[in-house]
């Protein structure tokens, strides 16, 4: 990929991979492991095309987070949530908390390891583990992927999200 000068001080830049860096929008908490991007001779850093942190949450919203397991969401003023596998009620406290591995994989970029960690909840009836809704993680992405770019210490691009 090539590399651009450094959108706030014009040096050369050079490719590099951040070392794990965490964003959370309460409870929901984003790491990403090995984060591309373009950083100058001053430690400025910037991503590695204009549009990267859309791509990424575009990917994240649209093909990933749907792939995790999730209840369905019921009820209008009380709500209530069902099991994806057998439809009986949720329990209403987490379990506990739960890491998921999502490989990202953006056009020309290597494969991005991402680790999304978010309280999962028991069905009362097989048991099985699942967040409460797609919804809630949907809701919460934007805030902590801006919060992991913000701790990667890359400023977002004028114009973008
Ligand atoms: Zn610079
Ligand atoms: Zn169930």
């Amino acid at each position: 990929m090539q590399t651009k000068p450094c959108n706030r001080c014009r040096g050369d830049t050079e490719l590099m991979t951040s070392d794990s860096v965490s964003g959370e929008a309460e409870p929901l908490r984003i790491t990403l492991k090995n984060l591309p991007l373009l950083a100058c001779q001053q430690g400025h850093h910037q991503f590695v095309r204009p549009g990267f942190g859309a791509e990424l949450l575009m990917h994240l919203v649209h093909e990933d987070e749907p792939e995790l397991p999730a209840g369905e969401e019921k009820g209008f003023f009380r709500k209530k949530y069902l099991c994806e596998n057998c439809s009986q009620s949720l329990e209403p406290k987490p379990d506990h908390r739960h890491t998921f591995s999502i490989e990202v994989q953006l056009k020309d970029i290597e494969p991005i390891d991402l680790e999304l960690s978010m309280p999962v909840y028991k069905c009362s009836s097989c048991g099985k583990e699942q967040l409460h809704s797609q919804k809630e993680v949907l809701k919460l992405t934007p805030q902590a992927l801006a919060h992991v770019f913000e701790a990667a210490d890359i400023p977002p691009p004028p114009g973008a999200i």
